[in-house]
């Protein structure tokens, strides 16, 4: 890796860093990593949590996925509405019913020639995608050659929108109207951001076919972080309940706030 690929992949953690869903793809990159060297789901929790306890339900989340382990209860709750991708296994099934729902043709033109493609291939590129494509239907290794293949766009989509979101060039900004979320920009541009389906009005979320997809604007990135350090301190104050009625103390403690606040 050059100096300068390496100063931009530090510029890119740094501002993921910074949000909630950034934080997500950070956890969940580093959790891979102990998963390839052959670390249990358990010893990875144990290392990883000793080391980041304000980020301990994300670290166990992401472990759950890893190892494809039962998602804890946590987990389901948060399913319930929709998530912000973090990578692409999270939204593969997505990608491989659009395949079947669409065919090869079809799917490869959404994916690579629509006005703002995901995938921006030329044409050699594309007939060989069309072709794994086509095989993938009725073959698995063909499948997840096609998966392999795709991962590297999508993962792309997903880091662009995320740093996209944190820029401070772009300042977008989010409102709270009637249960939608209107995101502007410098320049006075808006668009209407659903958080229950994670859908935005936007000319790139509907160009590119990110609702098909699974995938999430920088908009709804941004709208997705102004939210959720609410939804943690609820979350946090019914653990903190939950805590309270176990002991025989009590107390709601200076300690439990700040852990609220901070985690
Ligand atoms: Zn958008």
């Amino acid at each position: 890796m050059s100096e300068q690929e390496k100063s931009f992949t530090d510029w890119g953690k740094k501002a993921l860093s910074q949000s909630e869903n950034g934080k997500r793809i950070i956890i969940s990159e580093t959790v891979d990593s102990y998963k390839s060297k052959g670390f249990t789901a358990d010893e990875t929790l144990e290392i990883l949590g000793a080391n980041d306890v304000n980020n301990y339900n994300l670290i166990q989340s992401a472990v759950d996925a890893a190892y494809g382990r039962t998602a804890s209860v946590e987990t389901n709750q948060v399913r319930e509405s929709y998530i912000i991708p973090a990578k692409y296994s999270e939204i593969k099934n997505l990608v491989e019913a659009q395949l079947n729902e669409l065919g090869p043709k079809e799917f490869m033109n959404k994916l690579a020639r629509s006005k703002n493609p995901i995938m921006p291939v030329n044409d050699k590129a594309f007939n060989s995608y069309l072709r794994l494509a086509s095989n993938a239907l009725s073959d698995k290794s063909s499948m997840s050659q096609l998966h392999d293949g795709l991962k590297k766009w999508f993962e792309e989509a997903i880091f662009v929108s995320h740093c996209a979101a944190k820029s401070t060039k772009n300042e977008i900004r989010v409102a709270s109207v009637n249960g939608k979320y209107v995101a502007t920009n410098e320049r006075g541009a808006s668009c209407e951001v659903c958080l229950d389906s994670g859908t935005c009005t936007c000319a790139k979320f509907a160009n590119s076919h990110y609702a098909d997809f699974g995938l999430a604007c920088e908009h709804v990135v941004a709208a997705a972080d102004k939210v959720s350090p609410h939804q943690r301190l609820l979350k946090a104050v019914r653990e903190a309940k939950v805590q309270d009625s176990n002991t025989t103390k009590n107390s709601f403690s200076f300690q439990d706030l700040r852990t609220v606040v901070r985690s």
